[in-house]
């Protein structure tokens, strides 16, 4: 657990990942280029998106008239169900650089674990990191049998794995599988599309330390050692949900968070996509 500031987490292969980042699912085109730059100047240093999100394009242009330089900022994306296999994969990543306007991601995700395609997606993964042109490679909403699978026919292990985690879905079996092999856990709807506002416990947590539930889970997430990636458009929001730095959640808070969960999904159970 960290238990005191801490802004960034090591990868297995050493590179530093940020414990913050910007969500863009649902930010459309139009919107957030103005996301981007407010984070970028609150101090966000890394933005989440994926194919599926069909933004890229408007984040290559926002980062091209960002005052940040390209390699300050961590930018992740994530290969679409459509696209996997060996040679779809290639050429999907190539066409999310072109998007981006990047010639190099920091992190390259399989969007989800689909079967009889997984491992030859991962292998175009791996074919990636080899020729240097992804800083760290991973996936997302794998469980530990999917993990499992993986590692059992891959050369590079996975070095995050980002999945639906809040106080309402916790999944211990998975998060304790992470520590374990040294995977980074990534959370995903980590305020529940903002709904963590509506939980009581939550609401006297943050009525205590002057903050918002929001702000009280996404510190209870990089407490946890788990990198957070709340989504908004709103400069506001953007601004409330990076002030996380300059607090702390006791060890017996932390568990009255934990002890909120209910295996409770927003989104799909990846043992039953089929998309
Ligand atoms: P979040 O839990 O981040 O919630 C985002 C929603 O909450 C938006 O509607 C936003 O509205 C609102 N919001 C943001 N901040 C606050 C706040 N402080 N108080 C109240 N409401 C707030 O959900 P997401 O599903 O967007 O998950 C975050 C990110 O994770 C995604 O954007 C995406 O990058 C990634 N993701 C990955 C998935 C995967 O399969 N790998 C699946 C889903 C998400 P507004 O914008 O209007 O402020």
């Amino acid at each position: 657990m960290i238990t005191k500031t801490k802004e960034t987490t090591t990868l297995e292969n050493g590179v530093e990942m940020p414990l913050l980042g910007l969500g863009t699912y649902l930010a459309e085109p139009g919107e957030v280029e103005g996301a981007i730059q407010s984070a970028l100047e609150i101090g966000y240093r890394s933005i989440d998106t994926a194919t599926l999100y069909q933004n890229e394009e408007s984040i290559g242009n926002a980062l091209k008239e960002a005052s940040v330089s390209r390699e300050d900022i961590f930018l992740t994306s994530k290969v679409w169900n459509s696209d996997q296999g060996y040679d779809n994969t290639l050429k999907a990543f190539d066409h999310s650089l072109q998007k981006l306007g990047t010639d190099y991601l920091d992190l390259y995700l399989i969007h989800w674990p689909v079967k009889g395609k997984f491992i030859d997606t991962w292998k175009a993964l791996e074919k990636l990191y080899d020729e240097e042109r992804v800083r760290a490679i991973g996936v997302s909403n794998f469980l530990v049998h999917h993990l499992e699978k993986l590692m059992e026919k891959s050369e590079v292990k996975p070095m995050v794995n980002q999945v639906e985690f809040h106080p309402r879905l916790v999944q211990k079996d998975l998060m304790l599988f992470c520590i374990e092999h040294n995977i980074q856990q990534e959370a995903w709807s980590p305020i529940m599309k903002g709904r963590v506002n509506d939980i009581a416990i939550l609401k006297e947590l943050a009525e205590k330390h002057h903050k918002t539930p929001a702000q009280i889970v996404l510190r209870w997430d990089i407490q946890h050692g788990i990198v957070t990636i709340p989504k908004s458009v709103h400069r506001e929001r953007i601004q409330e949900n990076f002030n996380i730095f300059d607090f702390e959640l006791s060890e017996d808070e932390m568990a009255k968070i934990d002890m909120l969960d209910q295996h409770d999904r927003i989104g799909p159970d990846p043992d039953h996509v089929n998309f």
